[in-house]
Order: structure tokens, then sequence, then C-alpha cells
């Protein structure tokens, strides 16, 4: 076994296929691997089970070969795009992974707040870059942001998701896609009723999403900005706030 595959990745959970639910891939079957653990500590994040440090136990390193042999299982040996997520898969070394995939004709999508850049970004089939607007609580380092662009280089299709709760977040998106006028634009209006850590079934307000979706749809039109797409979390919109879907 050579030394990249004996690398240990942490993950927190592996499953599928279902359905990518947001994005530039919205629709399209997958299995997600999701990686344990996160630099940012957004105020509405959906996925706290695999942020928290509280739950650090539920994250396991798995190495290449065993997290590969599991995709391969779900996907029943059919190569798919497989789902890169988080936490923040970025702070993982998944170069080795994404060498055992492409081997099998696999492909790969990360989706990354773009704060932690890797040059092992060139080796995605999809990036997402998910800058975090302020209702999140966070700042977002555009110099830490642009290295991810840089990383990525030619070959990985790139998207901007940004997740929009009010009028500030619309603002900073609206900037955000200022500064980077070639990148696809897809906005998602935020889930208010996160789950809690603990509870993956929680109660969502779907009335209260979709209500944001609207907001946000007159938004863009009467701002004729044209180029962005509004998209709602189809999971979210299919299964609630259940994991593992
Ligand atoms: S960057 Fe994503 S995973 Fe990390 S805390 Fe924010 S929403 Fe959660």
């Amino acid at each position: 076994m050579s030394a990249a595959r004996e690398t240990h990745i942490r993950v927190s959970e592996i499953f599928g296929p279902t359905i990518q639910g947001e994005g530039i891939l919205i629709g399209l079957p997958t299995v997600f691997v999701r990686t344990g653990g996160c630099d940012y500590r957004c105020s509405w994040c959906d996925t706290l089970h695999a942020v928290d440090s509280d739950y650090r136990d539920q994250w396991h390193p798995m190495s290449v070969d065993d997290i590969w042999q599991e995709v391969v299982r779900l996907s029943g040996n059919k190569p798919l795009t497989v789902s890169l997520s988080g936490g923040n898969p970025a702070i993982q070394p998944l170069r080795p992974l994404l060498e055992r995939g492409h081997e099998d004709g696999y492909r790969f999508a990360l989706e990354t707040q773009g704060s932690v850049a890797k040059d092992w970004f060139a080796d995605l089939d999809v990036l997402v870059l998910s800058p975090k607007p302020p209702s999140s609580g966070m700042e977002t380092d555009w110099s830490a942001f642009g290295a991810c662009l840089r990383m990525a280089g030619k070959k990985p299709q790139l998207a901007l998701k940004i997740v929009i709760f009010d009028d500030r977040d619309y603002l900073y998106a609206r900037a955000a896609a200022a500064r980077y006028p070639r990148l696809p634009v897809y906005l998602q209006p935020g889930n208010h009723t996160p789950p809690p850590p603990a509870d993956d079934d929680a109660k969502v307000d779907i009335d209260g999403i979709m209500d944001r979706m609207r907001w946000l749809i007159d938004k863009v039109t009467e701002d004729r900005w044209f180029e962005a797409r509004v998209l709602p979390q189809l999971h979210v919109l299919l299964w609630g706030n259940k994991r593992g879907v």
C-alpha cells in the first residue's frame, strides 16, 4: 500500500445513493462522504453533528481504502459523483481519496466555505465555494477565498453558493458575486430551523423557508439580477431535517 493510501480521513458519515439537494448539482444522484470538523461555527449550521467537538466521538479516522470500499458498496460499483461535504472537508487530506476514486472512474464534488486552500482542489471535478454571509456570525477572509480559486485552477467546474436569511446577506451575496463575475451564482434561502445535533429529525418550518424563497425571488427579479439562480434545499423539502438521506 502506498504511503498516501495509508492517510486517515476524519469521517462523520458516509451515505447514499441519494440526490444532491443543493446548488449546481441539484437532483444528481450521489454518495456523500461527510468529514468531521470545521474551522467555522455558523449560527445556523445545519450539520452541527459534523462540526461540534462534542460529537467528535462519532467521527472516525478512516483509511482511504476503507472509505472507498464503502463508497463502492453504496454505489453498487457504478461510478457516480461523490459529494465531499462536512464540516469543512478542505481541512482533511483528501488527495489520495480523489486519486483512488478517479482510478475507478468516479467524479468528486466538494463544497467548502473557502477559508482553507489546498493544492488538491485542482484534482476535483466540481468545487462549490460557499462563503458565509453576515447572519452566520462569521467573517469572510477574501484572500483565503481567492487562494482557493487559484489552487483550483482550470479543471474543476466552479460555482458560488450563498445562503440568504435577510437583506444584509443579500447585499453580501451581490458583493461576492461582483467580485467573481465569472462564477455562476446559486442563492439558497436559509433554513432557520436547523436540526440540533442530537435530533436529526427535528421539525422544519417549510412554510417559513418558502416565504423566504419567494422573498428572495422577488429581490432578484426586482434587482434584475438575471445571472443568479435561486434554489431551495431540495432534500429539506423532501425529508425535512432527517440525516443520511
Ligand atoms: S462552514 Fe458549514 S459546516 Fe462549518 S459551521 Fe458553517 S455551515 Fe456548519
